[in-house]
């Protein structure tokens, strides 16, 4: 053990005398396939007909794979294009049917079977496989279910997404995701919501460049993309696509959230 320590620390005194303790410390971060600094999962929520029209064109220019959170609500508007996607290798996955944000006055069976039952019946054996993963995104970044302390409606909602058979779900807040704290914790991903307060690549690019700097897994959260931005959340086609473009110029993979989780869950969960 001594011996060790001592040859380590000897080698990264050799290391900083070259020159290469940056270097040596960016390592790290390379545990993604192809050696890639880092993973990129691009998410699209409630199953906008603006993203089949201004996020999808660039998302194939660009050869990305993404996530589509669709609700039972909006889904029928469009459904044969959202087939359509999943065939080419994007995820399609549950978001609820109607979107409820508030669940306070929901009891743990009423969203198992309305909201989120329901929803997996409809992706599952109406239109996109039984074979698929199922992964969840919590309706407005909500994590509760019913009444009782924080804690108490946090795990009754866990519970549910378990029983359900969900192995990764997505809130809207929280830095970078450890690869090591994901696949410990998967029903608790964080994801970031790029155009938040504004239509603007700032936030995205420090949100990026921190999470590659970490070696971590990066979940954006878009909603609609609009020729022009129209309210809270919307991103620009403008904006979109400059964030896009960044991540195309990163040495970063970039997959959606189910290949993603899939590769965290292989590489870094620890034996029981
Ligand atoms: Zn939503």
């Amino acid at each position: 053990m001594g011996d060790s320590r001592v040859s380590r620390r000897s080698l990264f005194g050799v290391a900083a005398a070259l020159g290469l303790a940056g270097q040596s410390a960016a390592q790290p971060g390379r545990v993604w396939p192809n050696g890639a600094r880092a993973a990129v999962s691009l998410t699209y929520d409630d199953g906008l007909n603006s993203q089949l029209d201004n996020a999808v064109p660039e998302l194939k220019r660009l050869g990305m794979k993404a996530t589509f959170f669709l609700t039972g609500a909006n889904v029928d508007w469009r459904v044969a294009d959202w087939e359509a996607l999943a065939r080419d290798g994007n995820e399609v996955a549950n978001h609820t049917m109607t979107h409820p944000c508030a669940l306070a006055g929901y009891t743990a069976g009423r969203l198992a079977h309305s909201e989120i039952g329901l929803m997996e019946g409809y992706l599952a054996h109406a239109h996109f496989g039984a074979d698929r993963e199922r992964t969840f995104a919590y309706p407005c970044g909500y994590l509760g279910v019913g009444h009782g302390d924080r804690r108490a409606r946090y795990a009754r909602y866990r519970r549910v997404l378990e029983r359900d058979g969900v192995v990764a779900a997505r809130t809207t807040a929280g830095g970078p995701n450890r690869p090591e704290e994901a696949a410990i914790d998967p029903l608790h991903l964080h994801g970031f919501e790029p155009t938040d307060e504004a239509d603007v690549v700032g936030p995205a690019l420090r949100y990026l460049n921190a999470t590659v700097a970490q070696g971590g897994w990066a979940i954006l959260v878009f909603h609609e993309v609009l020729p022009k931005c129209r309210g809270d959340g919307d991103a620009s086609i403008a904006t979109h696509n400059k964030i896009l473009a960044h991540i195309a110029a990163l040495d970063v993979w970039c997959a959606p959230m189910d290949q993603a989780f899939d590769y965290v869950q292989s590489r870094f969960r620890k034996p029981a």
